[in-house]
């Protein structure tokens, strides 16, 4: 995800980072910290905070059918969704999804038996099955319900124009699935393949994640557009967006010899610029195909669909984004290695996701620079930002509040340094090696920052816990201060460091 921030980045107060401070006598005063020894907090204690999560640990996702009918004119959902699941326990007689009270269940469906259900909460939607699933057993239901949405967070369904068109869209992240869908909010289960069917009225198109397996008039002056991903899946991840879109493609050739679609659903009023800014982002998916490893959902589609929230949301196969700039696409798309294919683990370790779709943005101006020292500049302003703020550390401290998870400074500028002190503290051949190691182990799954950390470590053979320590865990950043004495053909120089903030009392830095 990134949020646009209108206006520009000031340049001019750059702190110079590039002293080296090895050598000196490490004083740290790491102060106990109130969320060290939390842990992951379970769904049921989480639930009970900001919105919703129930207990959903009793079985395991495999497979969603999604058939929704959407009219962007209008703010509402109708659909049946169809959840196939493994049961993880004994007595599995009744199980839990998270899903907004406010949307009306018309029926649930288990083998052709209506079951009873109740919304208990304002975020759980509980059901009671007849007898006992045994354990290990494949099963399904089918939720149809109706209704118009709740719209927290970043706006989990959004009903707007362009122009005078209406669009209707989605944006899940983090907690915003359960506000149109029956699902598993938590990070901890991926649904292993879906299929999305969305009917809408014809002079619209609705995008979505995976390939179109068809697009086809179904009368009464609608159409029904069928969408396939066969990928493991985050909840947050699936999305919808519904308007009259125009659409083209650009091909990709990615290092292996795979020739893949990049889809395009754009508003006709932007088609120039963005048939300008995909071409520019093809050049782009190839630098990360070839840096990192191969394009994770390259069986289907790498695609983007405009819609109207004021930045972009890394979609899983389709980026929503609301312009083609070079860095919000190239952020965008760095989130199908970084956020996707490895999603992280809790919202905790979210500078996993946004650290590295920075870093990668970065990395793309670095390769491709769009203007006179674009890359001296854009880590001049990451710089400028961290230090704005010297409290906060790049752990995310309250993984309930959707701004702290988010904060640009510290998710997202200081987590993209951290990868950028890492890469010079191990040398580019060891950094990117342990970045592609990271990405196949965990590929299709989730990831804390520890496997992070165990990578990094066992190709370089460095101890990094105390870097992770200081600058993942440890709040703010150094000021250095030079003073020199010339005397007798000698010249003296005394480097001095302070911190921003006592959780860390001395911080080493190597980059340049
Ligand atoms: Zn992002």
């Amino acid at each position: 995800m990134n949020k646009v921030i209108e206006g520009s980045i000031s340049f001019l107060f750059c702190l110079v980072f590039s002293l080296i401070g090895y050598g000196q006598t490490d004083s740290d005063t790491w102060k106990d910290d109130p969320y060290c020894n939390k842990g992951h907090l379970p769904d049921a204690l989480f639930s009970t905070g900001l919105r919703g999560f129930t207990v959903t640990d009793n079985y395991d996702l495999k497979y969603y059918r999604f058939e929704w009918e959407v009219d962007p004119a209008v703010y509402n959902i109708k659909g049946t969704v169809t959840p196939y699941f493994k049961v993880l326990n004994d007595q599995f007689s009744d199980m839990n999804f998270d899903f907004s009270s406010t949307l009306k269940v018309d029926s649930i469906i288990w083998h052709g038996i209506k079951l009873s259900y109740s919304q208990p909460s304002s975020y759980v939607l509980n059901i009671k099955f007849p007898v006992s699933i045994p354990k290990s057993s494949i099963d399904s239901i089918s939720i149809s319900y109706n209704g118009a949405p709740p719209s927290g967070g970043f706006g989990s369904f959004i009903k707007s124009t362009h122009k005078t068109d209406p669009i209707i869209w989605t944006l899940s992240e983090p907690f915003g699935a359960q506000d149109w869908w029956p699902c598993k909010n938590g990070l901890d289960d991926k649904i292993d393949s879906i299929d999305v069917i969305v009917t809408t009225p014809e002079k619209y198109r609705a995008a979505s994640n995976g390939s179109l397996m068809s697009e086809k008039s179904v009368g009464n002056g609608m159409k029904k557009y069928h969408w396939k991903h066969n990928y493991a899946i985050a909840s947050y991840l699936v999305a919808i967006a519904v308007t009259n879109y125009t659409t083209y493609v650009d091909d990709v050739h990615l290092k292996d010899g795979t020739v893949m679609p990049m889809l395009n659903y754009v508003y006709p009023e932007d088609l120039d610029a963005a048939r300008k800014g995909t071409a520019d982002n093809v050049k782009v998916l190839q630098f990360y195909d070839s840096l990192f490893i191969s394009y994770p959902f390259k069986k289907e589609k790498y695609g983007h669909a405009q819609f109207g929230w004021g930045g972009g949301m890394e979609h899983q196969t389709m980026s929503f984004v609301i312009n083609y700039s070079w860095g919000l696409l190239s952020h965008e798309l760095a989130h199908q290695w970084f956020g996707d294919l490895v999603t992280c683990g809790d919202w905790e370790d979210i500078w996993l996701n946004e650290g590295f779709a920075t870093y990668l943005e970065g990395l793309s101006r670095e390769r491709y620079p769009q203007g006179p020292n674009d890359w001296p500049n854009w880590k001049s302003g990451k710089i400028n930002s961290i230090t704005s703020t010297p409290t906060g550390s790049v752990r995310v401290s309250d993984p309930t509040s959707e701004n702290r998870i988010f904060s640009s400074a510290l998710s997202y500028n200081k987590g993209s340094y951290l990868l950028h002190m890492l890469r010079w503290k191990l040398g580019d051949d060891n950094f990117f090696k342990a970045c592609r190691n990271y990405l196949n182990d965990r590929a299709y799954n989730y990831a804390r920052t520890t496997h992070l950390k165990s990578h990094l470590e066992s190709v370089s053979g460095q101890d990094l816990t105390e870097f992770f320590k200081d600058w993942f865990e440890g709040e703010g950043y150094p000021s250095y201060q030079v003073s020199w004495d010339q005397s007798g053909g000698k010249t003296k120089i005394r480097l001095r460091q302070t911190t921003s903030h006592p959780s860390v009392g001395f911080l080493k830095c190597r980059f340049s």
